[in-house]
C-alpha cells in the first residue's frame, strides 16, 4: 500500500499483551493511527523470565527500539537441556545470531520488564485501559467492536491480540484452549536463593518422569526465574497447590533443585494450568485480523510464544507495506507465518522426554556426560 493510504488507516487492536503492543509499534510507525483496547485497569504480568529469540532482537533494532529491550535483559549464548540429575543431554547454542548484518543474540528479560519497555515505546494514549471486548462485527472493509462498558468503535482493520481465550477468534473458529495435562509453578528468585546453579547467563532446562526445571538467568536483576513444569491431571485454570505437591514433582532430581523448591515461598509463586489451542484454519477476514495467541497459542516448551507474537507483527506491518489492500495483506501475511506457527504448535506440544529431545535435535545428543 502507498504511504499515504497507510496514514489513513484507522487500527483498532484489543489487548495490550506482547502481541497487542508490539503491533502497535509497528503499525503506528507506518502512519497508521492506532488504538489500542485492553481488558484490565492495570498493566501486570506473570513473574518469569522468557528468552528473546534474534529474530526478535533484530525486529527491535528495525522499529528503533532495540537499547529499550537490551537494557532490561541479558545477552545469553546457549540453552542446554540436562537430566534431572544434571547429566547434559544437549548443549546449543542459540539458533540464529549470525543471520543478521549484527551479531544479534538471544536476550533473557523478565516478562514484567518486557511489557513495560514495549509499552514505553508507544505514543502516549495509545493504550485505553479498562476496554473488555464484548463482540466484534465484521462489516466488510471494517469491523465495529463493543466494549463491556458500552464504548463501541470501527475501524478500517482490527487486530485480535487478546490472547488464548480471544473474543475476536470467535469469527473465524470456536477452537477452545486445550490442557495439556501440566501445571507450571513460576518463581523469581534471588540468584543468592539458588544454592549455586547459576553459573552464568545461559538457560538450562533439567527434564525427568514428565517434570522440566527451567533456569533462566536474570542477571541484569541479581535473579533467577525458577519454573517446574509437572505432569498433573487438574486443569483447572489457576490450580490450589501445596508445597508438597509441588516438592512431589521434583523428587529424585539434583538435590539443589530441591532445595530451592522447598525455600519458595508460596505466595510469590505463579501457578497455572498450562493449555495450547488446535492450529486455527483461517485468522483473517477483510477487515479482522488474529496476532499471537489468539492466532497460534502453543505450549511454552519451545520458548516461542512471545517470540512468535513480535514476529506476527512485523509480519503484519511488512504485508501492509507490500500488498495493494488491507485485504491483500491479511492473505499474506497469513500465509508468511501461519505455516511457521503451525509448525512450532506441533513441535511444542512434544514437550521433552530424551527421545523428543533426539526428535527435535536430531543426531545432537550427546551421551550422557558429567555437566
Ligand atoms: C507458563 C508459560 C511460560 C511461557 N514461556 C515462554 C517463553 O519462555 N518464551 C516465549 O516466547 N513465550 C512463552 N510463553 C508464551 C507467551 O507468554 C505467550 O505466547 C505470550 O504472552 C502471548 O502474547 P499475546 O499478547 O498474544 O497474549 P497475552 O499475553 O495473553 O495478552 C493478551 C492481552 O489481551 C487482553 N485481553 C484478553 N481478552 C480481552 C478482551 N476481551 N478485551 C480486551 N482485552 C483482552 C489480556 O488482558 C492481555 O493483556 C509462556 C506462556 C506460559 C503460560
Amino acid at each position: 500500500m502507498q504511504p499515504e493510504d497507510l496514514k489513513k488507516l484507522n487500527i483498532a487492536i484489543v489487548g495490550a499483551g506482547y502481541a497487542g503492543a508490539a503491533a502497535a509499534k509497528a503499525l503506528s510507525l507506518l502512519g497508521a493511527t492506532v488504538t489500542v483496547y485492553e481488558q484490565a485497569g492495570e498493566i501486570r504480568e506473570v513473574g518469569a523470565g522468557i528468552g528473546l529469540r534474534p529474530s526478535t532482537m533484530d525486529r527491535f533494532r528495525q522499529w528503533g527500539i532495540f537499547d529499550a529491550v537490551a537494557k532490561v535483559s541479558s545477552p545469553s549464548d546457549y540453552f542446554e537441556i540436562l537430566t534431572g540429575t544434571g547429566e547434559r543431554i544437549i548443549q546449543e547454542e542459540w539458533p540464529g545470531s549470525g543471520d543478521y548484518a549484527e551479531v544479534t543474540k538471544t536476550h533473557l528479560i523478565h516478562r514484567g520488564d518486557f511489557i513495560d519497555a514495549l509499552l514505553s515505546v508507544l505514543p502516549g494514549g495509545m493504550v485505553r485501559l479498562g476496554h473488555k471486548l464484548e463482540s466484534v462485527e465484521d462489516r466488510g472493509d471494517r469491523a465495529a467492536l463493543t466494549f463491556t462498558n458500552g464504548t463501541t468503535v470501527e475501524a478500517d482493520l482490527v487486530i485480535g491480540a487478546d490472547g488464548i481465550k480471544s473474543v475476536v477468534r470467535k469469527l473465524f473458529s470456536d477452537n477452545e484452549p486445550v490442557f495439556s495435562g501440566e501445571h507450571a509453578y513460576r518463581a523469581v528468585i534471588s540468584v543468592d536463593d539458588a544454592h549455586g546453579m547459576v553459573v552464568d547467563d545461559n538457560l538450562r532446562m533439567y527434564i525427568g518422569r514428565g517434570t522440566k526445571v527451567y533456569l533462566l538467568p536474570l542477571r541484569h536483576r541479581g535473579q533467577v526465574s525458577f519454573d517446574i513444569t509437572a505432569l498433573r491431571s487438574d486443569g483447572t485454570w489457576s490450580p490450589s497447590v501445596t508445597k508438597d505437591d509441588i516438592l512431589a514433582t521434583v523428587e529424585g532430581f539434583d538435590e539443589r533443585i530441591v532445595d530451592i523448591t522447598r525455600d519458595l515461598d508460596l505466595d510469590t509463586v505463579n501457578v497455572r494450568a498450562v493449555y495450547d489451542i488446535d492450529p486455527v484454519d483461517t485468522w483473517h477476514s477483510d477487515a479482522v485480523v488474529l496476532v499471537g495467541d489468539a492466532a497460534h497459542s502453543m505450549l511454552h516448551h519451545q520458548g516461542q510464544g512471545a517470540n512468535s507474537a513480535i514476529l506476527d507483527a512485523g509480519a503484519l506491518a511488512d504485508a501492509l507495506v507490500e500488498a495493494g489492500s488491507v485485504a491483500q495483506a491479511l492473505a499474506l501475511y497469513q500465509a508468511t507465518r501461519k505455516p511457521v506457527t503451525d509448525e512450532l504448535q506441533r513441535i511444542s506440544r512434544q514437550g521433552w522426554t530424551e527421545d523428543e529431545v533426539d526428535d527435535v535435535f536430531p543426531g545432537q545428543k550427546t551421551a550422557p556426560v558429567e555437566a
